[in-house]
């Protein structure tokens, strides 16, 4: 990307991960906390789906962060549901998606009940992304880069409809709930990715030394092991939970049956002998069918 000259700053987009909510909530009473970051851009905040955050729930009808892609957005009629509604209202106002959007970069804050520490999801090799993400790496000690290569037309996720985003995954945090040194933290992310649009758009982040840092790339997602009727049959194993970005090798403990047996992981079954999962048990995807994230570690320089 070039210069940077319009940011949204999100919260909310599921109504019960807190920390965003509780951010935009406070930007919005307290908007000289960023409005000198980065002179001369546009900084807007939005509570994304407002309906679920009323309700301290994910979502009202269906995930609106599953309802951005080009279809969902093409959808005609009445009595649609709020959250395709508020999709289009969102892709009004901040997009439109592709490339005539209004905003170069949308900054969305989530959290996950996985020890994910500060996840920050890339679904593009944008180079200010890329750079200002690996530079935090050092500066915050639980920030860690997943990329998640997203076709951006098709993909669902609301920062597709800017033209480069940031997905912040903050844990681990029970939904529904806020942690006061999470938000912290939080924040101070939010506030240097912002201090970071200013030092690209003045030129001096691009002069800065690389950073050599691992990168987490999306490989696939897995589900629990389920019984004929489609229940699961086991749990996260003991030995597994809270490994997020630890590498699972063929023969590791992945799960524990209700009845006490082991389930060993086997490379195999996924075509990679070692990965490294993240999201682990992850509270708002069992309705998704996903036990974890297996992702792949790649070791660059930015
Ligand atoms: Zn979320």
């Amino acid at each position: 990307m070039s210069k940077i000259r319009t940011i949204v700053v999100s919260g909310g987009t599921h109504g019960n991960e807190r920390t965003g909510v509780r951010l935009i909530k406070k930007w919005q009473d307290h908007p000289e906390i960023y409005t000198g970051l980065c002179p001369g851009i546009e900084i807007q905040t939005v509570l994304a789906n407002e309906s679920a955050v009323r309700l301290n729930r994910r979502y009202d009808f269906q995930d609106l962060n599953r309802s951005f892609s080009t279809t969902s957005l093409a959808i005609e009629g009445e009595n649609l549901c709020y959250e395709i509604n508020r999709a289009r209202e969102l892709n009004a106002k901040f997009g439109p998606k592709g490339k005539d959007t209004k905003t170069d970069l949308l900054i969305d804050v989530h959290n996950t009940t996985a020890n994910m520490g500060l996840c920050l999801i890339l679904s593009e090799r944008d180079s200010f992304c890329m750079r200002a993400s690996a530079l935090l790496t050092r500066e915050f000690p639980t920030a860690k880069i997943y990329y998640q290569p997203e076709e951006r037309g098709m993909s669902p996720y609301f920062g597709t409809i800017a033209k480069a985003d940031l997905c912040l995954e903050i844990g681990p945090q029970c939904h529904g709930t806020l942690n006061a040194a999470l938000f912290e933290e939080t924040e101070r992310l939010v506030i240097r990715y912002l201090e970071l649009v200013k030092l690209w758009n003045e030129g001096e982040l691009q002069k800065l030394p690389g950073t050599t840092v691992d990168v987490y790339t999306q490989y696939k997602d897995i589900d629990y092991p389920r019984d004929a009727k489609g229940d699961i049959c086991a749990m996260i194993h003991p030995d597994l939970r809270g490994k997020d970005y630890e590498p699972l090798k063929t023969g590791d403990k992945l799960y524990r049956t209700f009845d006490g047996k082991d389930i060993l992981f086997d490379g195999k079954d996924v075509g990679a002998d070692t990965v490294w999962p993240i999201f682990i048990d992850e509270a708002a995807y069992y309705e998704k069918k996903i036990s974890m994230s297996l992702t792949l570690k790649t070791t660059e320089v930015w």
